[in-house]
């Protein structure tokens, strides 16, 4: 697809039920479990109370056995394994850079890949999720937009990302003890690996509400973040059915520039999407929208860029995210100095806003934003595709 395509939403999605087979526990919401508990012969007076039970070994306890619900009779457990599994994605591999940053490449339904980042910071511990294997839509600096193959994840994929990391981490609690302690080693989660969010909103949303579920891994509504690139329609839905945060993929200050580095903004430009953050649900000081921004040398970087930016976000309660372009073999764009990025993060700090750089983890292992792209899909177009597809051939 080239940057002058329209944008479509060309992706498949995987019946949670394969043919004949046994149902994955993982990923339904309460409400499904429920029905598929009943469907299996639950007795209707117990289904709340069975429910509640297996959501607790499955969320609470990260139990992945059957036979290790104790609270159940053997007769139901039996039961259980004959008709459902509890599946979450294969761990192919799993790098670990020299910073502490993980890397795992994760088998899904149907040979895929996909990856996953974990990144500890002394504060917190951040992890990286895909919602899609690939991604439609064709950003000119991001290694994901040049893979050909795409299909949503399930809900059960996009939760499994997270409980296969607190396997890695050794993280679900011990018996008896609550899950809701300070100082968790994956306190935060970031929809910000490969795919767009908003278009597997159902999937993305699901996932969610088991990950903030009290009665589970209970994270804070606070500590999930939704990055997308600017789905307009669908924004306003993230606050009201998600109730997460938001970081947009803002990226340039003109739609003439916008239009080359996030082709999507051919559908919905800059005015639009400002306009549908201005009235986003919830924002406030505390709970401020995420303007993330990349740094590309001589493209989007310079003074002007910087206070255009500030003249076009006025009135939204914001952070400016500044992300130093992380390089992939190929790419049409390099990194801007760190002068210029100090230039351009003390306009923006001046003007009252906070500007933090991010800072680049896991390089050594190809684990950085916009980098990832699953081994099987790392053959790349060739650089005059590239260059092309960014239009800068024109
Ligand atoms: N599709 C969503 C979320 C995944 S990308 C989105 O676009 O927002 C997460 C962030 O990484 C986005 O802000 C994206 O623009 C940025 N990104 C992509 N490629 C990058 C690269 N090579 N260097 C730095 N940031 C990149
Ligand atoms: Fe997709 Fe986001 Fe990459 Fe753009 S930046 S191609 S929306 S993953």
């Amino acid at each position: 697809m080239t940057a002058s395509a329209p944008i479509t939403q060309d992706v498949m999605t995987f019946p949670r039920k394969l043919p004949d087979g046994p149902t994955n526990l993982v990923g339904l919401t309460r409400d499904q479990l429920r029905e598929a508990l009943l469907g299996a012969g639950t007795p209707e007076k117990q289904i709340k109370m069975r429910a509640g039970q297996i959501w607790q070994w499955l969320y609470q306890k990260g139990v992945r056995d059957f036979d290790a619900m104790t609270n159940l009779s053997k007769d139901y457990r039996a039961l259980l394994a004959e008709n459902f599994v509890i599946a979450l994605p294969e761990v192919v591999t799993r790098d670990v850079s020299e910073d502490g940053t993980r890397k795992y490449l994760v088998r899904i339904a149907g040979g895929h890949e996909v990856e996953v980042v974990y990144i500890p910071e002394t504060d917190r511990g951040t992890l990286c999720i895909s919602s899609q294997v690939g991604c439609t839509l064709t950003c000119s600096f991001c290694h994901t937009g040049t893979q050909k193959l795409v299909r949503n994840l399930t809900a059960g994929e996009i939760i499994g990302q997270v409980m296969l990391a607190r396997d890695d981490l050794g993280e679900w609690p011990e018996p008896g003890r609550q899950p809701n302690e300070e100082g968790r080693l994956l306190s935060n989660v970031v929809l910000m690996g490969m795919g767009e969010p908003l278009y597997n909103f159902e999937n993305v949303r699901d996932a969610m509400k088991i990950a903030m579920d009290p009665e589970g891994i209970s994270l804070s509504r606070r500590r999930i973040t939704l990055s997308t690139s600017g789905v307009v329609p669908e924004i306003a839905r993230t606050a009201e059915e998600i109730g997460c945060l938001l970081a947009v993929s803002f990226h340039a200050t003109t739609d003439e520039v916008r239009d080359k580095l996030v082709p999507i903004n051919k559908k919905w430009n800059i005015a639009e999407l400002l306009d549908v953050l201005r009235t986003y649900p919830k924002v406030s000081n505390s709970e401020r929208i995420t303007f993330e921004y990349v740094m590309l040398k001589g493209v989007n970087d310079s003074d002007e860029d910087a206070h255009r930016l500030m003249k076009l976000i006025k009135g939204i309660p914001a952070k400016i995210n500044l992300i130093p372009f992380n390089e992939w073999p190929g790419a049409p764009y390099q990194r801007s100095d760190w002068k210029r990025i100090k230039a351009f993060a003390d306009i923006v700090h001046r003007a009252g806003y906070a500007s933090p750089i991010r800072k680049p983890r896991g390089e050594d292992i190809m684990a950085a934003c916009g980098q990832l792209k699953s081994a099987t899909e790392r053959a790349r177009k060739s650089r005059k595709q590239i260059e092309a597809d960014a239009g800068l051939g024109e």
